[in-house]
């Protein structure tokens, strides 16, 4: 239902919002405009007025990430139909219910350090946080976990904010762990009054020679004052390294996470939201069981690897007297062939062997975006494996799979040869072919292509015939293969209907075609030596394919999806005098 109020503005708004975020975040103008015409048939004498402002939506809202379609479209119709939809699709992804969990309550948090792009690790939790907060009707609050300076990058904040709205993800509040330090403070001085935590000013080697030996140090038995007075401290005189806020566990646990472990450290660095202002700075096992807590997290999940450390979160939270959230782990994500670690990432951009974080050989979201993988498909893809505690390696053909299924029957088809060699075409007078756009899907119409006497085909192609070969040019006859030379290869037209148990081959016009290069991963990007474990850079990795496309391609965009028959999906990546370059998405 659309409220009253709308004037035909809002209403054409909340068309091309819904056409979109149904459509991979692409508004179309027909579809937008038989929906507009289908439901409104009020404004039908109006419609032809209303084009250049339709247009005009279609332009802004597809410059939107998906993300902010969605929250854009809630402040508009909060009851779309496209929630409803959103609502019916994840029944069929089905997360486990939640232990506790009740309805209108759920509180998730997603936490990422502002220090990297985000990569498909970061989207399964971050599908998981969004997915139970939506499934419950709770809430999900973005947090910054930003309280080591040494390991914050300023412009992160913006960037991990802008992957996860193309993800399609939205929450409710937003805000960053260094803000509450004061807090964590107070609570640090609690901690101490009470003789459950104390300043250690032992040397890291000590330290760690004492957690292996289960044993105590000198520090651990002085007063609470005299550890005020060593807190006090920490804000002034000690340098960093010399002092740390320890909690008071039990150095004789089997959980060597108990073993008195850090809750504060000295970290004389800038801040880039606080400048020099602090230099005692909370551990994440301090910062995340207190934050969950106080800002008022029902479930908080996190990776497999943290499983030893939630007897430490449980424990702090009780000495504090904080309420405990519930505390749930899944296991990371781990691609077979595939990097995730941010220093192996940036080591392999210094040294020029990748191009940058959206090199198409990684699996940040920038890269798979730029691959042309769609965010429903990464959802798919990492909830997929649910949320079990197995440790499994995926392999990255499964979201292959996924992103073909989803984007196939949207995807238009186009002809693309590699390695090109031309081929003469004998007793033919120039013809026009017609060629759907699709096999299956008849909406995305029909597309013309002239051949005059001749035309490129690929020389894979080209190995497989010999003299009187008969073989169809695709959507056009079917010839017979006269002559065959290094430079080109000659044949006569033979017949138009198409025969059985002939090759089937694309072609390109020879007098006029597209330039097209397509760049393709061939992972792994490193390269393991199974004896020393050494990695080395693979120079294969990068694939970089030339040919040429059919004339229609001049009308592409970038960002825009083809299918090239028989050789693969791509997005068109760039466009530059005309020339294109694509990225190879998958098969
Ligand atoms: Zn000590």
């Amino acid at each position: 239902m659309v409220k009253k109020s709308m004037n035909v503005e809002e209403i054409l708004l909340k068309i091309v919002l819904e056409n979109a975020i149904t459509h991979n975040g692409k508004a179309a103008f027909n579809s937008v405009m038989k929906t507009f015409a289908g439901t409104y048939p009020e404004y039908r004498p109006q419609i032809k007025q209303l084009i250049p402002t339709i247009q005009k939506l279609i332009a802004d809202v597809n410059a939107m990430e998906i993300g902010s379609q969605i929250e854009k479209l809630k402040q508009l119709d909060p009851t779309s139909k496209v929630f409803q939809e959103a609502k019916r699709e994840k029944k069929e992804i089905s997360l486990p219910p939640l232990e506790g969990a009740i309805e209108g309550k759920v509180v998730t948090r997603m936490p990422p350090a502002p220090n990297g792009y985000l990569h498909l690790g970061h989207a399964k939790a971050a599908f998981i946080d969004w997915e139970y907060a939506q499934m419950y009707k709770g809430r999900m609050i973005l947090r910054f976990d930003d309280t080591n300076p040494k390991d914050v990058i300023e412009k992160f904040y913006d960037e991990q904010k802008k992957d996860l709205k193309w993800l399609g993800i939205t929450w409710e509040q937003e805000y960053c762990t260094s803000d509450n330090i004061e807090t964590h403070y107070k609570l640090a001085k609690k901690l101490i009054e009470q003789g459950d935590a104390y300043v250690c000013t032992c040397s890291n080697e000590t330290i760690r020679d004492n957690r292996q030996k289960q044993i105590e140090c000198a520090c651990r038995s002085l007063t609470s004052e005299e550890h005020l007075k060593r807190w006090e401290r920490m804000f002034s005189e000690f340098q960093e390294g010399e002092a740390i806020l320890r909690f008071k566990g039990d150095m004789k646990s089997k959980n060597t996470a108990m073993r008195d472990p850090t809750l504060f450290r000295i970290i004389d660095h800038t801040h880039p939201r606080h400048g020099n202002k602090y230099r005692v700075w909370p551990t994440y096992d301090f910062a995340g069981p207190i934050e969950d807590s106080l800002s008022g997290v029902t479930h908080a999940f996190r990776t497999k690897e943290y499983e030893l450390r939630d007897e430490l979160y449980f424990a702090l939270l009780e000495r504090l007297n904080l309420r405990k959230p519930k505390l749930l782990e899944f296991a990371r994500l781990n691609v077979r062939d595939m990097i995730t670690s941010k220093r192996k990432i940036k080591k392999l951009i210094q040294e020029g062997y990748v191009s940058g974080f959206d090199d198409i050989r990684l699996i940040t979201l920038r890269a798979l975006k730029r691959r042309g993988f769609i965010p429903a498909a990464i959802k798919q893809f990492v909830l997929s494996q649910g949320i079990s505690k197995a440790e499994g390696e995926v392999t990255f053909e499964q979201l292959e799979v996924i992103n073909r299924k989803l984007i196939d029957e949207s995807t238009p088809r186009r002809f693309f040869v590699s390695n090109p060699i031309l081929l003469k075409i004998e007793n033919s007078d120039p013809i026009t072919a017609t060629i759907p756009n699709h096999p299956d899907n008849q909406a995305l119409g029909k597309r013309t292509v002239t051949v005059q006497d001749a035309v490129y085909i690929s020389q894979e192609d080209a190995q497989r015939f010999q003299v009187d070969t008969v073989f169809r040019l695709k959507d056009l006859f079917n010839v017979k293969v006269t002559e065959i030379s290094k430079e080109h290869i000659t044949a006569e037209f033979h017949s138009k209907k198409v025969l059985q148990n002939t090759l089937k081959i694309q072609w390109v016009p020879s007098h006029e075609n597209v330039d097209v290069t397509v760049l393709k991963a061939n992972p792994p990007i490193l390269l393991k030596d199974p004896e020393t474990g050494n990695e080395t850079f693979n120079k294969n990795s990068l694939i970089t394919i030339h040919g040429l496309g059919e004339p229609n391609l001049t009308q592409a965009n970038v960002d825009d999806r083809f299918q090239f028959e028989r050789f693969g999906f791509v997005r068109i990546d760039s466009i530059q005098n005309g020339k294109i370059t694509a990225v190879y998405t998958h098969k």
